[in-house]
């Protein structure tokens, strides 16, 4: 064997190669964007996430290790064409080493498929993905658990976050973060929330700003659910927290940096639970915040700052109809977005009447 052969077009074309496999196995956003994924090449067998996620996830993960055991062998083809010297094509000219190598990106594939093949048994029976689930059902068969989870992943009230090789759903009841060849799957009833750490980055190359991501881990009472890990930004964090249902334990007190909205929203409810309160009668059944329709609504807008009544701020006679969250949230939506530290000294019309009111106009309930 001559050393020529391994001269530096070898190891251009060997370097190439691997960092393309490891784009394409992991891949970063420029390839998520650019649609080189596993997901996307094979959107068609894959059918629909959004109608049938757990099959989905089911397939996607079993075509992509079936696709990735192919990647040692890929190797083998376009390395013997690039280097003709190798005699790759040619079995009995090539050397002893690559015959191995030959060997075991033949069986590495071929190991993948009969395990793909014994997963895809009794309608997937035995994914690990179904096997996991079979944990979580109380006694329910994966499929209903599957189907629970369809369920909820079709409502738009999902919480979504991360890339799509790597992404976190929160649901009404559960939690589901996907990788490459596995999905974690939590229940939001037996779990426990972490933050386990953060790490702060100058530029995101999205956002051109410093970030900060948040590490929580996931544990479950449930003993066959492993724990996990899930990371997002920072600034997404007051919209996850929205969707849980147990609070998250910030032992270490990391210092969260949250967005602009979820700070104001902070202050603005401080300063109104200075506010005086709006008595309604016990019997008086408050509707839900027509903002959210979630909580029942718990604000008032009467005009209690000193401004004279010919002033800006004016009574509004509309019934209880937002809760506080909407409410600041509109406040904010009304201020000068670029001039954030003005925000509390603002003012907002009523989102119904149109009356003009401040911060010190709005009351609580009860
Ligand atoms: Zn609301
Ligand atoms: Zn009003
Ligand atoms: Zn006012």
């Amino acid at each position: 064997m001559s050393t020529v052969v391994y001269g530096p077009e070898y190891w251009l074309v060997t370097l190439v190669y691997w960092m393309l496999a490891a784009c394409f196995v992991a891949p970063p956003s420029e390839f998520v964007h650019g649609g080189l994924t596993v997901q996307n090449l094979l959107s068609s067998y894959l059918g629909s996430e959004e109608m049938n996620f757990i099959y989905y996830h089911i397939r996607r993960t079993t075509a992509t290790a079936i696709i990735h055991s192919f990647i040692p062998l890929g190797y083998y083809f376009i390395i013997g064409f690039a280097i003709q010297d190798l005699h790759l094509y040619h079995l009995h000219r090539a050397s002893f080493y690559w015959k191995i190598y030959l060997a075991a990106s033949l069986i590495i594939p071929f190991c993948v498929c009969l395990l793909a093949y014994f997963w895809s048994l009794k309608k997937w029976n035995n994914h690990p993905i179904a096997k996991n689930l079979g944990y979580l059902g109380n006694g329910d068969s994966w499929r209903a658990v599957a189907s629970s989870i369809d369920v909820e992943f079709r409502r738009i009230n999902k919480f979504t976050s991360g890339v799509p090789g790597r992404r976190l759903y929160v649901t009404d009841s559960w939690i589901i973060q996907t990788a490459a060849y596995h999905l974690n799957v939590a229940h939001q009833r037996d779990m426990h929330l972490t933050l386990s750490g953060a790490e702060e980055h100058e530029i995101s190359p999205e956002s051109f700003q410093g970030v900060q991501f948040l590490n929580i881990t996931v544990d479950s009472i449930n003993e066959h659910v492993q724990s996990f890990v899930i990371r997002l930004n920072s600034l997404e964090y007051g919209d996850l927290k929205e969707k849980l249902q147990a609070p998250v334990r910030n032992a270490r007190e990391i210092v969260i940096h949250q967005s602009l909205g979820d700070r104001f929203l902070l202050a603005f409810k401080e300063q109104i639970d200075k506010n005086a309160r709006f008595n309604v009668a016990q019997d008086v059944e408050l509707d839900s915040c027509i903002g959210c329709m979630l909580v029942p609504a718990n604000t008032k807008l009467q005009k209690l700052c000193d401004q004279p009544e010919e002033g800006e701020c004016k009574q509004c006679y509309c019934r209880p109809l937002w809760c506080i969250d909407c409410m600041g949230k509109w406040f904010a939506s009304r201020q000068d977005q670029q001039k954030p530290e003005l925000w509390l000294s603002g003012k907002a019309p009523c989102p119904m009447c149109r009356a003009t009111f401040c911060v010190l106009d709005v009351s609580r309930i009860g």
